[in-house]
């Protein structure tokens, strides 16, 4: 259920002359400290250059990694702070701390167009408990509270949802655009709806799963999590990675999409090798696995049926890829799909940071109608749950 109230977007709130902290997602992928993808920090820059232009000055919060309520060397904002001011062309000041006298005194000191960046806030023990007394000495650096952390909106920590309880709280335009194109699938979706699910592990989707056999169309399973259904099935999936114990929710999502006349496909053939490096793979139908193979990749009948079911969809929305897309002789069904959903021009959703790469990789990333940043939050949102961060937000 959602609650009452409207969410304020940022550039509703007058914010020249005053101090705004913006709980960021600069979650990046770090590689020895190189910032291996900077869509993150990217995604951000209209809602920071934003309030920079309209005379704030800016207290930056991030998460970074998973450090677990202490400091941690290599989980340390630095380089995140370093390339935001490249790309705004502007000193990034850095608090060695999260909350305490040094932050307090070089937020008081920020001029109108200041950016200060506390530490990564995950340092905080009282971040991920929603710690009230943390929630309200990070309130004490600002007079407004802006949140632009949609992948960090499933979450009800203290730089998420705690802090709004203390100050006026406005979305930012990510935030915004993830919940009206996520939105847009939830209620009311144009139909024919069709949802693509694949990746790793069923049980992971299993809530997903069960939500979208409610409102789609058409479900069309890929992935490992395909195994797990044709095992289900009743067939022989050989070394493949698979679920056993996900058989029987399998099962019930099988039930429930007939009960509903919903087109639900699972892979009639299948891309197996002895193992994933194989330098090739051979197209088998899904009753030839044998016991020292695995399937990696969707085969070339299935990616053309899916591809098909896709072109005739108005809403489409994608989570997983089709195969060991990491590979190239196990990337063709992950690429076919890619491509399905760029060539419609139904309204398409890509979530998961597997299947957005994917898409990159296609090179079709800008025939998406919508790629959102936030893997379990879009998830989340997609199941119909409401979302802590998001909830936040709402004034009645
Ligand atoms: P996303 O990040 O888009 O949500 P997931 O993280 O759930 O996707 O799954 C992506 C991973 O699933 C990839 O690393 C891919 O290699 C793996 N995968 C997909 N299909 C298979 C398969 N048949 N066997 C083993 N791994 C698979
Ligand atoms: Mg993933």
């Amino acid at each position: 259920m959602t609650a009452a109230g409207t969410i304020r977007s940022h550039r509703e709130a007058d914010v020249a002359g005053k101090r705004v902290l913006v709980r960021v997602d600069f979650n990046v992928p770090l590689d020895a400290g190189r910032i291996r993808d900077e869509t993150r920090i990217t995604s951000a820059l209209p809602t920071l250059r934003s309030l920079l232009g309209r005379g704030a000055s800016l207290v930056l919060v991030s998460h970074l990694g998973r450090p677990k309520g202490k400091p941690s060397k290599e989980l340390r904002l630095a380089p995140v702070a370093a390339r935001l001011g490249e790309l705004l062309a502007v000193d990034v000041a850095r608090s060695p701390e999260v909350v305490g006298l040094i932050s307090t005194t070089m937020a008081e000191g920020l001029e109108p167009g200041g950016i200060l960046m506390l530490e990564n806030v995950r340092f905080e023990p009282g971040e991920e408990k929603n710690a009230p007394e943390l929630a309200r000495r990070l309130a004490t650096l600002a007079d407004l509270y802006v949140d632009d952390a949609f992948g960090a909106a499933h979450r009800a920590h203290a730089s998420t949802v705690g802090i709004a309880e203390h100050l006026p709280a406005y979305a930012g335009d990510l935030l915004l655009a993830e919940i009206q194109a996520l939105g847009r699938l939830v209620d009311d979706p144009a139909s024919p709806f069709v949802a693509v699910v694949g990746g790793a592990k069923v049980s992971d989707k299993l809530a997903v799963l069960q939500r979208l056999v409610e409102r789609v169309d058409a479900l069309l399973i890929g992935g490992a999590m395909a195994n797990t259904f044709l095992l289900a099935d009743g067939k022989s999936v050989g070394e493949s990675l698979v679920e056993p114990a996900a058989v029987d929710a399998a099962n019930a999502i099988v039930d429930s999409a007939r009960q509903r006349g919903v087109q639900l496909l699972i892979p009639t053939d299948v891309v197996v090798a002895t193992s994933m490096d194989s330098p090739d793979g051979t197209v088998v139908a899904v009753d030839n696995i044998t016991g020292d193979t695995a399937a990696y990749d969707i085969g070339p009948a299935t990616a053309e049926r899916y591809a098909s079911v896709i072109s005739t969809a108005r809403t489409v929305f994608w989570n997983g890829p089709m195969g060991v897309f990491e590979k190239a002789p196990f990337a063709t069904g992950t690429l076919a799909v890619a491509r399905a959903v760029a060539a419609g021009d139904a309204f398409s959703v890509v979530g998961g940071g597997d299947s957005v790469a994917a898409v990159t990789e296609a090179g079709v990333a800008d025939q998406i109608s919508h790629i959102s940043t936030g893997g379990g939050a879009s998830l989340e949102f997609v199941e119909g749950r409401a979302l802590p961060g998001v909830e936040a937000l709402r004034r009645s």
